[in-house]
């Protein structure tokens, strides 16, 4: 992998695109991303600098402290990141993550990420200090090495991810997972589903959030690349055949999408699958806008940073409580 180093003249809080994270700032580190995974969208866009190279940009840290000493009105939390994982496998992006995130959690500042990555175990102590202000969410869709290999292939195995969810879960971080996007025919059925969602529930899971691949030109393209020697994609294209044309909630962004009817069955079918292990389900409402009416995600990580900061605030006050009422040895 490539890394290239370039100065950041733009802000490095950006507002997202996407409507579910309405008035999120959002950090990407990176331009481009050293996962490569097949049905990745980022791979389209104007500043992607191509397979096998990343662009890092080198004064982020610096740059984001200026910026919040700059602001006003400090975010509430900050999503890391629509077009790049925070955990690449690459030394110089993770040291940069840490500190960016270091940064705002040191400031009070909540951390929201998504990652198909490993996350490494300094994070985790990081993380562990501040429980409170961190909203995880891994992505898996398969307990299968050699299947997410051929979709995912430079981001961490199963295993891994496992292992993330485990970690998070021990230090009072119960992670959300996003099974996104499931691939028709390949990822979507019951024994792939049933041996996942099985052990995510053992491992305590509560919730996880489905959607099913959709394409762009780009993403046809590589998925095609990444399958050409299984016969996956004969498949993903058989179930596109009725496939239908979707504005998703994000700007000028239309793709092919399955068609309703299909999806509609197979999110009810996976849902029922998923309650069999206690998790609840629920659908992607930026990416599924004629299934679901909510776009849940922005509300729901509000939600989760205003429930941990009144039970830490709730915690500290017992805390200090208990510590008054105690009677010192030094009395
Ligand atoms: S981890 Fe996310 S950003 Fe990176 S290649 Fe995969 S889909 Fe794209």
């Amino acid at each position: 992998m490539k890394v290239l180093l370039k100065e950041r003249k733009s802000s490095v809080l950006s507002p997202s695109t996407l409507k579910c994270l309405n008035g999120t700032p959002t950090i990407n580190p990176t331009a481009g991303c050293a996962h490569l995974c097949s049905y990745c969208y980022a791979r389209g866009y104007s500043n992607y600098p191509g397979d096998g190279t990343i662009v890092l940009y080198a004064n982020l840290v610096e740059k984001l402290e200026s910026e919040l000493n700059r602001k006003r009105k400090t975010p509430g939390f900050v999503y890391f990141s629509p077009s790049c994982d925070a955990f690449q496998p690459v030394k110089q992006v993770l040291d940069t993550t840490y500190s960016l995130m270091a940064l705002l959690l040191e400031k009070g500042i909540g951390v929201s990420f998504l990652t198909k990555g490993r996350i490494p175990d300094r994070f985790i102590a990081l993380f562990k200090l501040h429980s409170n202000n961190v909203n995880a969410h891994v992505g898996i869709t398969t307990l299968n090495r050699q299947l997410q290999k051929q979709i995912e292939p430079h981001a961490a195995t199963p295993g891994i991810r496992l292992k993330n969810i485990r970690a998070l879960t021990q230090i009072g971080i119960l992670p959300e997972i996003r099974f996104d996007p499931l691939m028709p025919g390949l990822t979507d059925s019951t024994g792939n589903l049933g041996s996942l969602l099985k052990i995510l529930g053992r491992s305590g899971i509560k919730r996880v959030g489905l959607n099913y691949l959709f394409l762009r030109p780009i993403i046809n393209k590589n998925i095609r690349e990444g399958l050409r020697h299984t016969k996956a994609m004969e498949k993903i294209s058989q179930a596109f055949c009725d496939n239908v044309d979707l504005q998703l909630l994000a700007s000028k962004s239309r793709v092919k999408a399955l068609n309703l009817d299909f999806r509609q069955k197979q999110y009810k079918y996976i849902s029922l699958l998923a309650k069999q292990y206690g998790i609840k389900t629920y659908v992607c409402g930026y990416k599924n806008p004629d299934i679901a009416e909510d776009l849940t995600c922005n509300s729901i990580w509000q939600k989760y940073f205003d429930k941990k900061t009144l039970q830490y605030q709730l915690f500290s006050n017992q805390h200090s409580e208990i510590t008054i009422s105690q009677p010192s040895n030094h009395d």
